[in-house]
């Protein structure tokens, strides 16, 4: 049984109750100053520091899944593009994207064949394409909905960025529209198949620091100060949401969810958003939060766009502490465990998570494998970004139901 279980056998029952949209939930969106209206799909630059291959792929593998890759940005070309070379059964059929030089080059770097490289305008033809199998949606995150619907209707399975969507209920959308095309829906959440952190959940479950008492997460980051809303996605409230909380504040969500192998009962939480700071006009610098969970732990959570960087995993037990520092990168991972076990961890190169990811997913498609990271982690992970919201926006604490939706 993966790590996740426990915790998704409380909230998997909910999740098909894809019709409920609470009115907690709604309430909870992000209190913020403006927003710059309606998400829209739109092409943009090549990215920095992107290097193309310089000769096409081998061919795929019977029985690989093909992906159509949509949205051309700086994680997919620079991380996980890339990756699927390293793959066994999983390859690029197809690309989409709303900058057709860009697409162009990209293509013919890849080798993906003119007529399957597809325009926002033109993603419903994807339906006619056998040759893709599977939708992997590296959007800004407020695109990321509806074009999952879209690609289930076009009778594909999806592959979706984190964070799953910006609401809850565009969460259970996605569900629905999964279940009505029988696709399989899976969150690319790289970190569950990450060695140092599936070796701190079986430390944890070990119970190598004891029983866990404090859970500590940064991920921090400073935003370009000449950074605007019109170009940077990231803080643009209609793409991003608060801001970031969903994009990497996540991670330490998740850890301390993984790392404790609980739900919280409880959330408290702050929020910052200074004034007559542009980039911070629509979404937040900073968001903290403190979760209790059944146990007696408690997780601090920090994250801000606004500090110098960090990204540290602490436990403390009752008897040890586990410091993952860096914590959740793309690679360069640091852990030591301290306590009646004393050492540092090194676990080889972090970079497997991309493709291991990728044929977890091809797996799942092919063998109707169980997926460790499912939409419906997805939804549980929205549902209590929408309580740290609540909990800051209304200064009181608010308590959870154990698949992670507000109570009352
Ligand atoms: P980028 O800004 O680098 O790229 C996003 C791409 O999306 C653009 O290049 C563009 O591609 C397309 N796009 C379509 N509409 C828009 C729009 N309105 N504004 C901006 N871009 C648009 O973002 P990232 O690649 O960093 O992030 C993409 C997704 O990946 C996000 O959901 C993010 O959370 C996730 N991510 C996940 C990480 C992880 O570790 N798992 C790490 C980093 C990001 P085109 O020009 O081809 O149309």
């Amino acid at each position: 049984m993966d790590r996740t279980s426990i915790s998704r056998r409380c909230f998997i029952g909910q999740a098909r109750d894809t019709a409920v949209v609470t009115l907690a939930a709604a309430a909870a969106a992000p209190a913020v100053a403006q927003t710059s209206g309606k998400a829209a799909a739109r092409g943009r630059p090549m990215p920095d520091g992107v290097t193309l291959p310089s000769a096409p792929p081998r061919s795929p593998r019977p029985g690989s899944v093909g992906y159509a890759v949509v949205g051309l940005g700086d994680y997919a070309l620079n991380q996980m593009m890339p990756r699927f070379a390293r793959t066994e059964r999983s390859h690029i059929a197809a690309l989409v994207s709303g900058n057709p030089e860009k697409l162009r080059r990209v293509g013919d770097a890849y080798g993906v064949p003119a007529d399957a490289r597809y325009s926002y305008a033109q993603f419903d033809r994807i339906a006619a394409d056998r040759r893709i199998d599977a939708v992997y949606i590296v959007l800004p995150s407020g695109l990321h909905a509806d074009h999952a619907v879209s690609a289930f209707a076009a009778g594909k399975h999806v592959l979706c960025e984190k964070p799953m969507a910006l609401t809850s209920a565009d969460c259970e959308r996605m569900i629905a529209a999964g279940q009505r095309a029988n696709r399989r829906l899976m969150i690319a959440y790289r970190v569950h198949f990450e060695p140092h952190n599936i070796e701190a959940m079986a430390l944890m479950r070990r119970r190598a620091v004891g029983n866990i008492r404090a859970v500590r997460t940064e991920q921090l980051s400073r935003t370009d100060p000449s950074s605007r809303p019109a170009e940077n996605w990231r803080i643009d409230r209609a793409l991003a949401g608060g801001g970031p909380l969903e994009d990497f504040g996540i991670y330490g969500l998740q850890a301390a969810l993984y790392l404790t192998d609980e739900m919280p009962e409880s959330i408290t939480a702050a929020t910052y958003q200074p004034a007559n700071d542009p980039r911070f006009a629509q979404v937040f610098a900073s968001v903290a939060s403190q979760l209790r969970f059944p146990s007696g732990a408690i997780a601090q959570l920090m994250t801000s766009y606004d500090s110098s960087g960090s990204n540290i995993a602490h436990v403390r037990g009752d008897t040890g502490a586990l410091i993952m520092d860096p914590a959740t990168g793309y690679t360069g991972h640091r852990m030591r465990l301290e306590g009646r076990e004393r050492r540092d961890i090194a676990l080889g190169d972090p970079t497997v998570q991309f493709p291991r990811e990728l044929d977890h997913f091809s797996g799942a498609i092919r063998d109707g494998s169980p997926i460790r990271t499912p939409g419906e982690m997805g939804l549980r992970d929205v549902w209590l970004m929408e309580a740290i919201y609540a909990a800051a926006r209304t200064g009181t604490m608010v308590r959870l139901s154990p698949d992670g939706r507000m109570r009352g």
